[in-house]
């Protein structure tokens, strides 16, 4: 329990060389260079009730070659968190400043430095629920739990004990080595791990069910909460099998055996990502692992998926880590990578080529062509920012760049490279551009160049196709003044004429490449430059193939080509060399013929845009009728779930005109059915706030109603938080949005998203845009408190239903008036309001 006793050393001293909060580059960079032989032992003692404090002790040991300078450690819960420290076994006169402890350094010795630490867990990392806990430290959470020295390349071992309620199961990272049952408490001690970093250190205790599996001599062990056992029969087997597979496959690719002795893994109720790559300990999502009898084959696809990830990252992120957090997308990247490798034969009837290019090029150029884009590695002053740098350039940018590497040098080459650095580097860290430095010795091109243009810098080169004889050139240039970067890729070129395609490679290095039309192709229709799925960049077609496409996109044979072309065509608007009504006519024309799931998805996900931003409201009701016939004639269409799921999902998104918006009304009031189409808790819940922001007769009685169908007490809690953001009363609004003002209100990020997006709904944007400038202003203390996905989520649903001069004015007057503002908080601004200053500026060209 805590001690509140006074304690003499616990005053906030303003000292200048006093380390920043947070854990800044220059400290973590002193302390990498100082600090050597790092081990923790940690004990926790938990109560079930998760209201009632964790106590913890840590033994800090560790050398060190720089004793003229004190020792920080990090720890965020403050001085009532802190219970006694002593340094060799005597009490230290230790400082606390924010976020840290500071050990003077005549307490410091060369070797064998001993710290102890008694204290009560921070929560803020414990995600502690009343019948299980368990830690989250990454991206640099553990010193919100216990004292450490929390970044990536101070690599430790940890030893654990873990004294806990005796009807309680506990995992972490190494093997257990001791157990006893006394009274009603539990007591286990798991050995010392390998060397690993904070934020891979994990445990999770609680009510948890166990189930094993020997694979290939290997033990695995899987613990859940699941208490259908017929799921977790259903399961089991290719969970386990999956695992193992994926082990064998990467043990056989890196030529390096599994190096972190056992192999658990905890499926976590609502856990907050897809996966977390603790070593010796997985934690998943609970539901995107143990799968219904319903699910679909993307379903088992990612499930594969994310399991050969987290098992990638064994090698990639847990064995060889990066430096610092600038570098978090490599490890990322290389287990999308590895995952890919493994997963995609085993789904043969997945079309993978389209699937990455949907799932990454339209991600991608969204963010990349805004003047809100970043380098792929950015730079990263303190850990308490790493949160900002995740977002598209990260997850969908960097896999496309790596694609590109593995084109370069080949899968062999590539692989070579791969083992050399993790051999080199393992049980240790590395940094993008020692990985380079082996690949770059591989190769001819000049890779050090390939990465600055790639990685290191930010947007992507505008490419010409220009038509000429018989030749067709390519030339690109950097859209940045003062910039000439040169932007090497691999294209694979399509030339089309009547029925007969032809695919050919083209190397851009300098400043232009070119073919030689072949002689089949003298009467060609169209180039694709980005027809092969593979080209990166903002590509201007040539006017013939421009032509051609606007007439015949929809009867290209391939999939992947059409795909191409649909993402091609949308750049093409976002330049205005296409109009955003054309585009529009030719999906409408399209969709009764597009027959892949993936392409649907592309095209309603563009029309969607194009209809509520880019098209001019006159143009938007007089498309309304047909549009709205076709999204209903593939509703009834649609062979499988998931592309009805998709239609519907467009249909609600873009329904206006009163026979539209009577059919959704119907299908909520549960008069009329969706063959093939089950509609659960969380569809109706939409339904009724879709039909309340188009200000239906009923809305008020449809809200209502609602609220009282919930089943569930966490959907109705959210629906009655949304709700008065649809109030048909302006004063209702101004008030919920008023109360956004308190951090209090805006704990549950969703649900406040869920009301932003429709109280700025595209049909309130004139009565909504008052509230543009003070959410704006709350940015900044947004990124204090929230999750690190949260800044640019408000700000995107801020702006996303704008598309009015007057509201770009808002946003370019913040802009003005904040020049010193944050740099990556300004980024945000301008890739989310980067359409909005597209259309105020057509508008301002056609001159309205
Ligand atoms: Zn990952």
């Amino acid at each position: 329990m805590l001690d509140s006793g006074c304690r003499s050393n616990d005053r906030p001293a303003a000292n200048s060389s006093d380390p920043e909060p947070g854990v800044s580059l220059s400290l973590a960079t002193q302390r990498a260079q100082a600090i050597e032989g790092l081990r923790y032992e940690l004990s926790f003692t938990i109560p079930a009730d998760p209201t009632q404090p964790i106590s913890g002790h840590a033994v800090i040991r560790f050398g060190t070659n720089d004793i003229n300078r004190s020792v920080v450690l990090d720890f965020s819960p403050g001085a009532d968190h802190l219970k006694s420290v002593s340094v060799a076994g005597r009490q230290s006169q230790y400082r606390l400043v924010k976020d840290h402890i500071i050990i003077p350094k005549e307490e410091i010795a060369s070797e064998d430095n001993s710290i102890d630490i008694d204290f009560r867990a921070g929560d803020a990392s414990l995600n502690r629920n009343p019948d299980f806990m368990y830690t989250l430290f990454v991206p640099a959470r553990a010193h919100l739990a216990f004292p450490c020295f929390d970044q990536p390349n101070l690599k430790a071992r940890f030893a654990l004990e873990l004294d806990l309620p005796s009807s309680w199961q506990a995992v972490s990272n190494g093997i257990e080595s001791f157990h006893e049952t006394k009274d009603d408490r539990l007591r286990i001690r798991y050995s010392e791990t390998q060397r690993i970093s904070t934020y891979l250190f994990a445990f999770a205790a609680g009510k948890f069910q166990i189930e094993s599996a020997e694979r290939e001599g290997r033990w695995y062990r899987m613990f859940h909460r699941e208490t259908d056992a017929k799921k977790v029969e259903r399961n089991k087997k290719a969970v386990f099998d999956l695992h193992a597979s994926s082990l064998k496959w990467l043990e056989d690719y890196t030529g390096i055996p599994y190096r972190f002795g056992k192999f658990d893994f905890v499926l976590i109720p609502s856990f907050q990502f897809g996966g977390m790559e603790h070593p010796g300990s997985i934690f998943y999502n609970a539901s995107s692992i143990l799968l219904d009898e319903s699910a679909t084959e993307n379903q088992f696809l990612n499930r594969a998926t994310v399991i050969a990830h987290e098992t990638s990252h064994m090698w990639f992120g847990d064995l060889v880590t990066m430096q610092w957090f600038n570098d978090v997308w490599m490890k990322e990247v290389f287990a999308n990578f590895m995952a890919a490798k493994i997963v995609n034969p085993a789904f043969p009837k997945v079309n993978h080529d389209l699937r990455f290019l949907v799932a990454h090029y339209p991600a991608a150029y969204a963010v990349d062509r805004t003047a809100g884009t970043h380098p792929i590695r950015q730079e990263l002053a303190n850990l308490d920012e790493a949160g900002s740098l995740y977002g598209a350039i990260i997850y969908e940018k960097a896999p496309i760049v790596m694609r590109q590497l593995e084109r370069i040098l080949g899968p062999d080459k590539l692989k070579e490279g791969l083992r050399v650095y993790l051999k080199e580097f393992q049980f240790s860290n590395a940094t993008w551009l020692d990985l380079i430095k082996i690949l770059d010795e591989r190769t001819d091109l000049d890779l050090a160049g390939w990465s600055r243009a790639w990685v290191e810098e930010a947007g992507r080169p505008q490419v010409r196709t220009l038509l000429e004889g018989d030749h067709i050139g390519f030339t690109q240039a950097d859209p940045q003044e003062g910039r000439s970067l040169r932007w090497t890729q691999h294209m694979d070129v399509l030339i089309g004429s009547g029925n007969a395609v032809r695919t050919i490679p083209v190397d851009i290095q300098s400043e232009r490449a070119e073919l030689k039309i072949p002689a089949d192709m003298s009467k060609r229709d169209w180039i694709l430059p980005t027809g092969g799925g593979l080209a990166y960049g903002d590509f201007m077609l040539d006017d013939s193939t421009r032509g051609f496409l606007l007439q015949h996109l929809p009867e290209l044979k391939d999939p992947l080509t059409r795909g191409a072309a649909w993402v091609t065509l949308w750049e093409e608007v976002m330049d205005r060399r296409v109009s955003a009504s054309d585009f529009v006519d030719l999906s409408m024309r399209a969709l009764p013929q597009e027959n892949t799931e993936q392409n649907i998805q592309l095209m309603l996900s563009y029309v969607t845009d194009a209809f509520w931003t880019f098209l001019p409201e006159s143009r938007r009701a007089e498309l309304a009728p047909r549009l709205e016939e076709i999204l209903r004639s593939g509703l009834d269409r649609a062979s499988s779930s998931t592309t009805k799921a998709t239609y519907f999902a467009a249909f609600r998104s873009m329904v206006t005109t009163p026979a539209g918006v009577g059919f959704l009304e119907r299908v909520w009031r549960r008069q009329e059915k969706i063959p093939g189409l089950t509609l659960a808790e969380p569809d109706e819940a939409g339904m009724a706030l879709d039909l309340a922001v188009r200000s239906v007769p009923a809305a008020g009685a449809i809200l209502d109603e609602q609220r009282g169908r919930f089943m569930n007490p966490d959907r109705q809690a959210r629906f009655e938080f949304v709700m008065p953001a649809l109030s048909d009363r302006r004063e209702t609004r101004d008030k919920w949005f008023d109360s956004l003002k308190d951090v209090k209100n805006r704990r549950r990020e969703p649900w406040v998203l869920e009301g932003l997006q429709y109280l700025h709904h595209p049909l309130r944007a004139a009565e909504s845009e008052k509230y543009i400038r003070p959410s704006l202003d709350l940015l900044i203390e947004i990124q204090r408190t929230g999750d690190i996905f949260f800044p640019s989520r408000w700000t995107n649903a801020t702006l996303g239903g704008h598309n009015t001069r007057s509201a770009a004015d808002v946003v370019r007057a913040f802009l003005a008036e904040h020049r010193e503002y944050p740099i990556r908080l300004r980024r945000i601004i301008l890739q989310a309001s980067d359409d909005l200053f597209r259309v105020a500026h057509a508008e301002g060209v056609r001159g309205n």
